[in-house]
C-alpha cells in the first residue's frame, strides 16, 4: 500500500478513542441472578449489602489479658484481685468493684462496668492477683467498640462491586447465604480459517493449531466468564448459518479472523445477513486494524477481531474486557506506566507496544519488547501487556507516560 492510497483508508478508518466510545455506547444489560455465597465471587454485586446488626455487635475485646476500670487506673492502683473471666462468646458479667479486674479472651464481650483491657504480656499474675507492669495504659484500649466500623442498617457494599473473597467475607458476617448478582452475558467464541485445526488434532503440513480460541476462552474465563467455543470454514455457506444459529443463542459474539480483505473473509457479510449491524470496521490501529464491531436490534454485539493471535489478543483486553466490565457496571481500573526507552513508530496509528514491566521506585516502568509483529504471539509469553502510544506522532521519549494495558493480574 502506499502512501498516497494508505492516506486515503485512514480518512475513513475510525480511530482507538471513537471505536471504544462506539463499542461503550452498546452495552449489554445483564439481568440480577442469585448465587449462592461461595459462587459469588469474581461477579458483580447487584444489590447493596446492609449490616444487619452493629459492627462490632457489641464492645468486643481484642487482646487476651484483664479488664479493669480506667478510673482505678488513674487513681494509681497497679494490683487488681481477679475476680473471674470473661470467655469469648460468653455472656457478660460484671465487674464487681474498682478494685478487681477479670480476666478476657480475645473475642469476648467487655465485662459490664470495665472499660480498659490490659495485655497479659504486660501483667504479673499471682494468687489470685493481676499487677500491671511499668506501662503506659490508655482508657478504652484493647477494646473494639460497638457499632465502631458500622451501624446497624448502614451500607457495607454498594451495587457495581466486584467480589473478592473480602467481601465474601462481609456478607458472611451479616448473614447472606445468597447474593444478588449480574448474571454473566452469554458468550460465544467462534474462530474461522481452513488452515486452522483443533488443539488435540495433528496439523497438516500448512496447518496450524486454533490458539486464539483458547486464549479467548481463558480469558473470559479468568473474568468468571464461561464460553461457548465453535469454529468455522471458510464457506460462506456454512459462515451464514453458523453465526445466524449462534447469534439466536447468545449475548455476546467474539469472532476471530475473515474480517479482512481476503477472498475468504467472509465473516462481516454474515453478521450483517444475521441481522448484526456495522458500526465500524477497521479501526487505525496495529496491531487490530481490520476490527469489525456490530450490534442487532435485539440481538448479540458481535466483536469480530483479525485473526492474528496478538491482534485477537490485544482487541479483547483493550476493547471486549472493558466492555464487559461496563456492562456489568463495574469500575474499570486504567492504568499508566512510564516509557523506559526512546520508541520510534511512525505509521499513523495507534500502536500497542508489547511491554515488560518492573516497578522502579513505586513507579511502574515500561521496556519495549516488541516481538516480531501481529502473529509473533510467542512474544507475549514474555511481556506483561501493552503500552499505548498515540497515532499523532512518530517519536515517543524515554520518561514519558502512557496507558497501559496489562492482561496479567
Ligand atoms: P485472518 O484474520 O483470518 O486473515 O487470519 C490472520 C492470521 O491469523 C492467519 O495467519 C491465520 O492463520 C491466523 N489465525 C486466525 N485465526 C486463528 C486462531 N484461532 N488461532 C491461531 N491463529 C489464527
Ligand atoms: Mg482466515
Amino acid at each position: 500500500v502506499g502512501t498516497a492510497s494508505y492516506d486515503c483508508l485512514s480518512s475513513f478508518m475510525i480511530s482507538v478513542d471513537q471505536a471504544t466510545a462506539i463499542t461503550l455506547s452498546h452495552l449489554f444489560s445483564p439481568p440480577v441472578l442469585k448465587v449462592p455465597l461461595r459462587d459469588a465471587v469474581n461477579h458483580v454485586l447487584a444489590t447493596p449489602v446492609f449490616a444487619d446488626r452493629d459492627f462490632p455487635p457489641f464492645d468486643r475485646v481484642t487482646m487476651d489479658g484483664v479488664a479493669i476500670a480506667y478510673k482505678a487506673w488513674e487513681e494509681g492502683r497497679r494490683t487488681f484481685v481477679i475476680a473471674g473471666v470473661q470467655g469469648a462468646g460468653a455472656s457478660q458479667m460484671d465487674l464487681p468493684g474498682s478494685e478487681v479486674c477479670i480476666e478476657v479472651m480475645t473475642g469476648a464481650v467487655l465485662p459490664r462496668g470495665a472499660d480498659t483491657v490490659i495485655r497479659y504480656e504486660d501483667l504479673t499474675m499471682n494468687n489470685g492477683m493481676a499487677t500491671v507492669a511499668d506501662v503506659i495504659v490508655e482508657k478504652y484500649q484493647n477494646v473494639h467498640h460497638r457499632g465502631s466500623d458500622a451501624a446497624a442498617g448502614s451500607a457495607l457494599l454498594s451495587p457495581g462491586q466486584r467480589i473478592s473473597p473480602a467481601e465474601v467475607a462481609l456478607m458472611a458476617s451479616v448473614g447472606i447465604t445468597s447474593v444478588d448478582v449480574r448474571a454473566w452475558p452469554r458468550v460465544a467464541v467462534l474462530s474461522s480459517g481452513d488452515e486452522l485445526v483443533a488443539v488435540e488434532e495433528q496439523p497438516g503440513p500448512f496447518q496450524i493449531r486454533r490458539s486464539n480460541t483458547e486464549a479467548l476462552v481463558s480469558a473470559l474465563r479468568s473474568m468468571g466468564i464461561e464460553a461457548e467455543a465453535g469454529h468455522l470454514p471458510d464457506d460462506a455457506d456454512i459462515i451464514k448459518r453458523e453465526i445466524g444459529r449462534t447469534a439466536a443463542e447468545c449475548d455476546v459474539m467474539i469472532l476471530s479472523g475473515g474480517v479482512s480483505k481476503g477472498k475468504y473473509d467472509y465473516i462481516p457479510d454474515a453478521l450483517e445477513a444475521a441481522g448484526i449491524r456495522k458500526l465500524f470496521h477497521q479501526v487505525s490501529q496495529r496491531p487490530g486494524k481490520p476490527f469489525w464491531f456490530g450490534v442487532g436490534s435485539r440481538g448479540p454485539v458481535a466483536f469480530a477481531l483479525p485473526g492474528n493471535p496478538v491482534s485477537t489478543f490485544m482487541c479483547f483486553y483493550r476493547y471486549v474486557r472493558p466492555w464487559l466490565l461496563h456492562s456489568l457496571g463495574t469500575e474499570v481500573k486504567s492504568q499508566a506506566a512510564v516509557l523506559a526507552e526512546d520508541f520510534k513508530f511512525a505509521p499513523a496509528l495507534t500502536y500497542f507496544l508489547q511491554v515488560r514491566v518492573s516497578g522502579d521506585g513505586g513507579v511502574m516502568k515500561a521496556w519495549p519488547a516488541a516481538g516480531g509483529g501481529s502473529g509473533d504471539f510467542a512474544n507475549l509469553a514474555s511481556v506483561d501487556g501493552f503500552l499505548e502510544l498515540p497515532s499523532d506522532r512518530e517519536v515517543f521519549r524515554a520518561g514519558e507516560v502512557f496507558p497501559f494495558l496489562a492482561f496479567r493480574p
